[in-house]
């Protein structure tokens, strides 16, 4: 078997510093603590980024805090014309975003285009803020007495991201947070932060004003800041479950409005009537996209009955086919995987599975290109159990499982069981099973016969169980709610001749 390279990390001549963005300009750090941001594809070390102190992640809270009043009362029709122009920009300019990622995180030039794409359609959707935030009337509720309600901003919101999606993930946050009027700061991943910089100078370049969005970039430090600050009043949060969970509890101690959207280990149900070269196709597209780097990746396919072998072997036919290289070579199909470390962690999961029992049917440290870039090939294991820690853990890499089960009974069971809940998806030609599993199954969004079923911009995404803490889902109707509050007022311009006082509880007449 080939060794993985393991040369010292090389680092450019001179390192690009990537600074906060605070009160609508680029604001280096101070905290005399910085963090490398590595090319990928090249496995050399690009740029450092300033990480944040407590006093710097204040003084982003503050420039926020001093916009908010102005932002929220500007007419809503002035916000909507913003998010117009906002779009357009982001539609233009795609490419240079884009092409960021493709350096920072190593996705492939088309995969980074179809990020923005997606993030584009939440920007699109909060362009519609003047329809979405409409109250209610009730005209003549009690005897000249009208009710109507209102939804308002809630002040300084935060957002902190997760390393998969720099550009689209940050878009479900501020886009609707700034539609509704509340000033903004993100706390992007410390490991491609490029994203939000370009990000915080376009919105500059839209007319957005200065403090109304805001970068800082950092790790814990920051993150304990954001989460304590009395002037924060909500924070959206996605990543791994472990923080998603340590920050719903530490944002809610403070009381702070809080959704935490953690990581996955999503399934796709292949059932025997299913046509097996589609259902493969899709498998393979929706676990070795973006490296297996998504949330919504298919990492674990369960085969009903006979449909088993033929799987297993159209998905292996496959699998030479796929072209991994540099993300900016059109040719490549998936890049590398983010950092040294991860690519190695998720490489570790090879060796544990073979020697928990799995069939290691394809195993990408045989076929990741050669270089210094951080690359694994493909990798398929087959009769892979739940006790096993292929099974159990998210890896987060191109690694799919295959589990082996006679009835749709156990598949399910699988998919129940399983303590996370974001997405699953079941392939089959039978809609009476498949409405079935729609209503059975335990996961926020389910795909039926499509592997990675993220909702369109105008429904909300977000998994069950481990997979969010909170109660809101993401971006969509309830993101609109999530950040915003409703106020319900009771009016009426009486004759004051008759007026009277009555202590009694007031009733409707
Ligand atoms: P991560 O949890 O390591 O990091 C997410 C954010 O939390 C980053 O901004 C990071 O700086 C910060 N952070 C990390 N450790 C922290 C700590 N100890 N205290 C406070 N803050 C901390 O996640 P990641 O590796 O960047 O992203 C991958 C994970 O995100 C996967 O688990 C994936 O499933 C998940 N994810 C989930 C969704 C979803 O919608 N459910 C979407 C994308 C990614």
């Amino acid at each position: 078997m080939t060794e993985l390279a393991d040369p010292p990390v090389e680092r450019e001549e001179s390192l690009a510093r990537i600074t906060h963005w605070i009160g609508g300009q680029r604001v280096a750090g101070t905290s005399g603590r910085t963090g490398p941001v590595y090319n990928p594809s090249l496995g050399r070390q690009a740029s450092e980024v300033d990480l944040a102190s407590v006093e710097e992640v204040d003084a982003a809270v503050q420039a926020a805090k001093a916009a908010f009043p102005a932002w929220r009362a500007m007419s809503i029709a002035k916000r909507a014309e913003l998010m117009f122009r906002i779009r357009e920009l982001l539609h233009e300019r795609r490419e240079e975003v884009a092409r960021l990622l493709v350096a920072e995180h190593g996705k492939v030039l088309s995969d980074a285009l179809g990020e923005v794409a997606r993030g584009l359609e939440v920007v699109e959707f909060a362009c519609g803020i003047p329809t979405l935030i409409k109250g209610e009337f009730t005209e003549q509720a009690s005897t000249g007495i009208d009710v109507y309600s209102i939804r308002q901003p809630l002040g300084v919101v935060a957002g902190i991201t997760p390393f998969n999606f720099p550009a689209m993930v940050p878009m479900w946050m501020w886009a609707p947070a700034l539609a509704c009027g509340n000033t903004f700061v993100l706390k992007p991943s410390e490991k491609d932060p490029s994203a939000s910089l370009w990000t915080a100078e376009l919105l500059k370049e839209a007319g957005v004003p200065d403090g109304v969005f805001n970068v800082v970039h950092g790790d814990k430090v920051a993150v304990d800041a954001l989460l304590e600050h009395t002037d924060v009043s909500a924070i959206s949060f996605v990543g791994s479950t472990p923080i998603a969970r340590y920050i719903y509890e530490t944002g809610t101690r403070h009381g702070k409005r809080v959704q935490a959207l953690g990581g996955a280990k999503n399934h796709m149900i292949v059932l025997p009537d299913a046509d097996i070269d589609m259902a493969a196709d899709a498998a393979v597209s929706a676990a070795y996209g973006s490296a297996g780097e998504r949330c919504m990746a298919i990492s674990q396919v369960v085969a009903v009955g006979h449909a088993a072998d033929d799987l297993v072997a159209a998905i292996k036919a496959r699998l030479p086919k796929i072209k991994v290289g540099d993300g900016l070579d059109p040719t490549s199909e998936m890049g590398p995987l983010v950092t040294r470390e991860h690519r190695d962690k998720v490489a570790g999961y090879l060796e544990g599975a073979k020697e928990q029992g799995a069939t290691v049917v394809a195993d990408g440290r045989e076929s990741a290109p050669e270089g210094t870039g951080f690359f694994l090939g493909v990798s398929l294991l087959d009769d892979v159990t739940p006790e096993m820690d292929a099974y159990k853990d998210e890896i987060f890499g191109p690694v799919l499982g295959v589990t082996r089960v006679d009835t749709y009974d156990e598949a399910l069971k699988l998919v129940n069981e399983n303590p996370y809940g974001n997405g699953t998806a079941i392939f089959t030609r039978d809609g009476g099973v498949a409405r079935q599993f729609q209503f059975d199954v335990q996961a926020g969004m389910v795909g039926i016969n499509v592997p990675i079923p993220v909702p369109v911009a105008y429904y909300s995404f977000g998994g069950w169980k481990a997979s969010l803490f909170g109660d809101t889902h993401i971006y969509g109707p309830e993101g609109i709610n999530f950040y915003t509050r409703g106020k319900v007022v009771t009016s009426r311009w009486p004759d004051p001749a008759t007026s009277s006082v009555d202590l009694g509880f007031p009733q409707t007449r």
